[in-house]
């Protein structure tokens, strides 16, 4: 049928950009990725490096600096950095969606040119606080709150479990107005009463910076302040970030795609019985099996990105099934692929064992696997 490869294929020069994205993770993410895995630390000149490359901005209007080209090839970015290490795409994909959305949708010219303009350069590190050590999953319970002060707000409060928090010059904070309405406020590194309590150790994932946040009688003028002057609904606020999960997506899939890869190098070399393990129908079906579910969740995915740039309407659902369908794929791939490599998987330090540890991050984040499941069975009147 005419036309059929072209419904299914990514544009040429999305394509293209593929190619430079694998070019930026193969030659200056690559290198540094085993130390900076290993001392837990976020190689900060990657910023300014993703910045002057143009891959900070990607959804972003042309006027602050970005390129104006949409979540696809933002989805490309993160897939193609986490195909080599979770961690860094983490710390700056965050930069290009959850950190910046909010302040790129609702943000004044000001504001915009006060950290906008400079998160797209990579100058400045940006973050999104919204988790409390109270309220996860359950975001309308958080306590940390704004209290009117002559002409600005006092906020109180803390925040887990932060991205990029320990190194971000600006975050964006969610808290709750004494009308019972939530607004977003951009505190800054430096605001008297505000520190990062701890960075946290983790599972996976360790080079990004993940920590607790204080906030201790903050006090913010309106400048700060990016919400409407009577507040938001909760839902308002996080419909801004639902397209966010196609990038949890993505990076589901790189991380699926990477480990796929090292297993069936391993498999095609490794001997046992007098012949490569690659020739044993229990090895070979654990990658018909995974070839056939990356396929599936690339779709998926690719396609929630075309539908979050085509339409404007965010396609709640759409986003819904690829994170969930991507992340439960990685997990399942990467523990077949462990079961490939044998012992060898099991040693600290081999590559598949980090990503044994980093695939258990994308059941959690941008709403975990159960908080999906009740998405789309609400969508199905259930
Ligand atoms: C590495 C990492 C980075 C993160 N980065 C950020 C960040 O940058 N900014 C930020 O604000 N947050 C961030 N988070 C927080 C993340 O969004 C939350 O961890 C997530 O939303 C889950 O919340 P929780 O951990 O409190 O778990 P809980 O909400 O306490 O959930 C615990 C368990 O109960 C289940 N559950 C909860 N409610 C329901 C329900 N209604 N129905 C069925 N099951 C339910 C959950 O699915 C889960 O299995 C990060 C988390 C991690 C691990």
């Amino acid at each position: 049928m005419a036309g059929i490869d072209e419904l299914f294929q990514l544009p040429a020069e999305i394509e293209d950009f593929r190619a430079s994205a694998r070019a930026f993770a193969e030659r200056d993410v690559a290198p540094l990725v085993e130390e900076a895995e290993r001392t837990g630390t976020f190689p900060l000149e990657l910023f300014a490096k993703a910045g002057s490359a143009g891959l900070l901005g990607l959804q972003f209007e042309e006027r602050w600096g970005g390129s104006d080209a949409g979540l696809l090839p933002d989805m490309i970015f993160r897939e193609e950095v986490s195909r080599v290490c979770a961690g860094i795409a983490a710390g700056l994909g965050i930069q290009g969606q959850i950190g910046t959305a909010y302040l790129a949708r609702f943000g004044s010219d000001e504001q915009k040119e006060r950290w906008l303009r400079p998160a797209i350069a990579g100058e400045v590190i940006t973050a999104w606080g919204l988790t409390e050590p109270d309220a996860g999953s359950d975001v309308r319970s958080i306590r940390t709150t704004v209290e009117a002060d002559g002409s600005g707000v006092i906020l109180r409060g803390r925040k887990t479990f932060i991205t990029n928090g320990p190194i971000a010059g600006a975050i964006g904070v969610v808290a709750k107005q004494a009308n019972g309405k939530f607004a977003v406020y951009m505190v800054e590194a430096g605001d008297e009463g505000y520190a990062v309590d701890r960075t946290l150790e983790k599972l996976g994932c360790r080079s990004s910076q993940v920590g607790e946040l204080v906030f201790d009688n903050v006090r913010l003028d309106e400048s700060r302040r990016l919400s409407p002057p009577d507040g938001s609904e909760i839902d308002e606020i996080l419909d801004v970030l639902i397209r966010g999960r196609v990038l949890i997506a993505a990076a589901s899939l790189g991380v699926a795609s990477a480990a796929f890869d090292l297993g069936l190098a391993y498999a095609k070399e490794r001997t046992a019985f007098g012949r490569p393990i690659g020739k044993f129908q229990e090895i070979s079906m654990k990658f018909a099996e995974a070839d056939a579910r990356i396929a599936a969740a690339r779709m998926l995915t690719y396609r929630a990105a075309v539908l979050c740039d085509t339409r404007d309407e965010v396609p709640v659902r759409e986003c819904a099934h690829a994170k969930l369908v991507a992340s439960e794929t990685a997990l399942w791939v990467v523990d077949q692929m462990m079961r490939v490599f044998g012992g060898a998987g099991f040693m600290q330090g081999s590559v598949i064992e980090r990503l044994f540890r980093d695939v258990r991050y994308f059941q959690i984040v941008e709403g975990t696997t159960e908080i999906q499941h009740r998405i789309l069975a609400k969508a199905l009147g259930l």
